[in-house]
C-alpha cells in the first residue's frame, strides 16, 4: 500500500475561476493515475515561500497563473527554450532537485492549431500582444510560420513583441496599427485572436475586423475558451473559413503539462468532456 499521493497543481491569484484542474483530475481518474491537482491561492509577496514549499512537499510540478507567470522565474533553476524567449512561465516541472520553467500556452495553441492547418510558411495576422498573444506569437515563429503580423490597439506592447520575434526567430514580423477597423490582407493564411475580447461573460464583444475581409481559405483561432464558440468564430464561420477554438489550447497545454509530470499522453477528448461539462 503506498497512502503518498503525487502532487501537482496551480498557483495564482485569484484561483479559485480557474478549471484546470477539472480537466486534469479528469485526465488522471481516466489514465489510472492517482494523482492530485490542488489549486493554491498565492499572493504575489507569497510565491517565494510557495515554491519553496512546493519543493520542500516534494511536488511533482505545478502551473502558475496571472500574477506569477513572470515573478516564478526567479525561483527556478532553469527555463526551456520558448520560456526563456517568452521570458514568462506557466508550467513548472521537477527534475531530480531542479524546477524547470517551461511555458505551454502558445505551445498548447500550435498543437490544437495542427489539427487543422501546419504554420509551417504560413502568413499570419495575430490580434493582441499581451502575455497570450506573446507566446502563441514565438510558438508560431518557432513552429515556423514565415510571416507573422501583429495588430494591437497599443503600439509599444505591439512592437514589442515584433521586435523579439524578429531578433529571436526567422520568421518575418511586422506591426499594424489598431485604431480602427482593420481588414485582412487578402494573402494571409491564419487569422488568430489573442486579445482578452469576447471573453465571458463580455460574449457579444468581437474584435474590431472587417469580417468580409475574413475568405474560405483562411483557417480563424480564437484564443478565448470561455465560451468555446465565440461571436468572432460565428462570423469567421459564417464567411466559410475553417475555425479552431480556445478551448483546444486549454486542453493540449493540460495535455502536455501531464505529460511533463507523469509521462502519460492524455486522453484530450476526456479533458474537453470534462470541460464542456462544466458548461463551458
Ligand atoms: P493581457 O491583459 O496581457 O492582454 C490583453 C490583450 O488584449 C492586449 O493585447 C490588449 O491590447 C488587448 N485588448 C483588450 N481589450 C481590447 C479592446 N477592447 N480592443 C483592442 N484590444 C484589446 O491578457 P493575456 O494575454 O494574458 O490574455 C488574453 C486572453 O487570452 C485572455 O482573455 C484569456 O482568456 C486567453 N488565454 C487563453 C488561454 C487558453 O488556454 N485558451 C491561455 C491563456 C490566455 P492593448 O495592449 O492595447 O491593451
Amino acid at each position: 500500500m503506498n497512502f503518498l499521493l503525487p502532487l501537482t497543481g496551480c498557483f495564482a491569484q485569484p484561483v479559485a475561476e480557474n478549471p484546470t484542474v477539472v480537466m486534469i483530475e479528469a485526465a488522471y481518474r481516466h489514465h489510472g493515475l492517482d494523482w492530485r491537482y490542488i489549486n493554491c491561492e498565492v499572493a504575489p509577496e507569497d510565491l517565494g515561500d510557495a515554491v519553496r514549499g512546493a519543493r520542500a512537499m516534494g511536488w511533482r510540478g505545478f502551473n502558475c497563473s496571472l500574477p506569477h507567470k513572470v515573478a516564478v522565474i526567479d525561483h527556478l533553476d532553469a527555463l526551456g527554450q520558448s520560456a526563456a524567449i517568452i521570458g514568462a512561465v506557466n508550467t513548472i516541472v521537477r527534475d531530480g532537485d531542479r524546477m524547470i520553467g517551461e511555458n505551454t500556452d502558445g505551445r498548447g495553441f500550435v498543437v490544437a492549431l495542427k489539427e487543422v492547418v501546419d504554420p509551417k510558411g504560413k502568413s499570419v495576422v495575430l490580434l493582441g500582444a499581451g502575455g497570450a498573444a506573446r507566446a502563441v506569437a514565438v510558438e508560431m515563429a518557432l513552429a515556423g510560420a514565415a510571416r507573422i503580423t501583429i495588430v494591437n490597439r497599443s503600439a509599444e506592447r505591439g512592437q514589442a513583441v515584433v521586435d523579439l520575434l524578429n531578433d529571436s526567430s526567422p520568421a518575418k514580423a511586422s506591426y499594424a496599427s489598431w485604431q480602427q477597423t482593420f481588414a485582412v490582407p487578402a494573402d494571409t493564411d491564419i487569422v488568430i485572436n489573442a486579445t482578452s475580447i469576447g471573453l465571458y461573460p463580455d460574449v457579444e464583444a468581437m474584435p474590431d475586423i472587417d469580417t468580409g475581409s475574413l475568405t474560405p481559405g483562411m483557417v480563424v483561432a480564437d484564443g478565448i475558451p470561455n465560451p468555446p464558440r465565440t461571436r468572432f468564430l460565428q462570423a469567421a464561420q459564417a464567411r466559410g473559413c475553417r475555425t479552431v477554438d480556445g478551448l483546444g489550447m486549454l486542453v493540449q497545454q493540460g495535455v502536455i503539462g501531464i505529460k511533463y509530470w507523469t509521462g502519460v499522453d492524455a486522453d484530450p477528448q476526456v479533458m474537453r468532456k470534462a470541460l464542456l461539462d462544466l458548461g463551458l
